[in-house]
C-alpha cells in the first residue's frame, strides 16, 4: 500500500502550525485509539497511520525533513529518536510525550469519576540477546522465545475456577484501593481485603491457583536495525507480562550485545581491519580486494612504496548510522606478510635485488 501524504493524514495543511498538528492528531487519535476499537484493524492502521504522520510533523528536524524530502527522507528515523528505540506501536502503551493527551482524556472519562479501578499495566520484561557483528552491520530479524506471564487457558485469566465467579470486593467497591480522609490530606492506601485486586475468588483455578496467570514461552519477532552496538536497548511494546485485570502488557526490553569478531575490530561505526600484503605488492603496488560488513568485497589501490602498519581508509563502507544516512568507514592496516620459506629460485632473485640495492646480504643469510 502507497504510504499517503502525513499532512493528509492529519487532514491539515502544509504551513500548519504545532498547535494545529497536535489537535488534529488528539481528534483522530481519540477516534481510531485501539482501546476505544477494540479488534478493530482498520481503526488500528488509521491509528498508526496517524501517529507515524504526528511523530514526523511534530518535530521540526523530522518534519524539515519530511517537506523536502517526502516519506524518504524520515525512514532513517524511523523508530530511532536519538539513538533510543520507539517503536510506533509505543503509542498503545506508553504514551510518552502524549501522555498528557491520553492521560486528561481517558483518566476522567473511564477512571477517575466512575471511581472504578484503573487496569494496572503488566510488569516490563528484559531479554538479554547476543549477536554478531554482521547482524549488528546487516540488521536482521531474529526470533526469541520469551517466558512470560499469560491469561490462564482454563479460568481465562480470572483467577476463578471454572463454573464459579469472582465477586467485587465489598469494601474498596472493586477499586483495589481505600481513599482515607484526614483533615486536609487524602491518602489512598491498597485494599486490605481484596490486596488491590478488586476482586474476591471463593473458589480459586486449580490451575493457576487463582492468579490467572501462566508462564509460558513467546515467540517474538525481533527486528534489528542496522547499526545497533552493545548496550543498545529495543523497546517492544506490548510485548511484556501480562497486565492484571485486563490492564496493558508490560513492555519487553531486548538487550544487544554484539560479539566480538575475528577479524573486524569496531570503533564506533569504523570497522579496522588488518590486511596481509606481499612484500613485492607493497613494493610494486597493485590492487587487493578487502573483505567489509558494511559493502562485501572492496577493491583497493595499494600505491607502491607502501609501508607496515599504514593505514588506508575506504570511505563509507562502514558500519551504519543507526537510524540515519550513510555508514563510518573501513579501516584497512597494512601487515607487510615476510616470506618465511622461500625456494633456491626466490632467494636467489632476492640476492640479486639486494645486491643491486647495494647492500651485502652475506651477514643476513642464517635468517633464512
Ligand atoms: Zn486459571
Ligand atoms: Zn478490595
Amino acid at each position: 500500500m502507497a504510504k499517503r501524504d502525513y499532512y493528509e493524514v492529519l487532514g491539515v495543511s502544509k504551513n500548519a502550525v504545532d498547535a494545529d498538528i497536535k489537535q488534529a492528531y488528539r481528534k483522530l487519535a481519540l477516534k481510531y485509539h485501539p482501546d476505544r476499537n477494540k479488534g478493530d484493524k482498520d481503526a488500528e492502521e488509521k491509528f498508526k497511520e496517524a501517529t507515524e504522520a504526528y511523530e514526523v510533523l511534530r518535530d521540526p528536524k523530522k518534519r524539515a525533513s519530511y517537506d523536502k524530502y517526502g516519506h524518504e527522507g524520515v525512514t532513517g528515523f524511523e523508530g530511532f529518536g536519538r539513538g533510543a528505540y520507539t517503536d510506533f506501536s509505543d503509542i498503545f502503551g506508553d504514551l510518552g510525550d502524549l501522555g498528557d493527551i491520553f492521560e486528561g482524556f481517558f483518566g476522567s472519562a473511564f477512571g477517575g469519576r466512575s471511581g472504578k479501578k484503573r487496569a494496572r499495566r503488566g510488569a516490563d520484561i528484559q531479554y538479554d540477546l547476543t549477536i554478531t557483528l554482521e547482524d549488528a552491520a546487516e540488521g536482521k530479524e531474529v526470533q526469541i522465545e520469551v517466558p512470560r506471564s499469560e491469561a490462564c487457558d482454563v479460568c481465562g485469566g480470572s483467577g476463578a475456577a471454572p463454573g464459579s465467579k469472582a465477586t467485587v470486593c465489598p469494601v474498596c467497591n472493586g477499586a483495589g484501593q481505600i481513599r482515607q480522609s484526614q483533615g486536609f490530606f487524602s491518602i489512598t492506601q491498597t485494599c486490605y481485603k481484596c490486596r488491590g485486586e478488586g476482586k474476591i475468588v471463593s473458589s480459586p483455578c486449580k490451575s493457576c491457583r487463582g492468579t490467572g496467570l501462566k508462564t509460558r514461552n513467546r515467540k517474538i519477532t525481533v527486528k534489528i536495525p542496522a547499526g545497533v552496538e552493545s548496550g543498545s536497548r529495543l523497546k517492544i511494546t506490548g510485548e511484556g507480562e501480562h497486565g492484571p485485570e485486563g490492564g496493558a502488557r508490560g513492555d519487553l526490553y531486548v538487550m544487544i550485545h554484539v560479539q566480538k569478531h575475528k577479524y573486524f575490530e569496531r570503533h564506533g561505526n569504523d570497522v579496522l581491519s588488518i590486511i596481509d600484503i606481499s612484500f613485492p605488492m607493497v613494493c610494486l603496488g597493485g590492487e587487493i580486494e578487502v573483505p567489509t560488513l558494511g559493502s562485501g568485497k572492496v577493491k583497493m589501490k595499494i600505491p607502491p612504496g607502501t609501508e607496515n602498519g599504514q593505514v588506508f581508509r575506504l570511505k563509507g563502507n562502514g558500519i551504519p548510522y543507526l537510524g540515519s544516512y550513510g555508514k563510518g568507514d573501513h579501516l584497512v592496516k597494512i601487515n607487510i606478510r615476510v616470506p618465511r620459506k622461500l625456494t633456491p629460485r626466490q632467494k636467489e632473485l632476492l640476492k640479486e635485488f639486494s645486491k643491486l640495492d647495494g647492500e651485502d646480504v652475506g651477514s643476513a643469510r642464517e635468517f633464512y
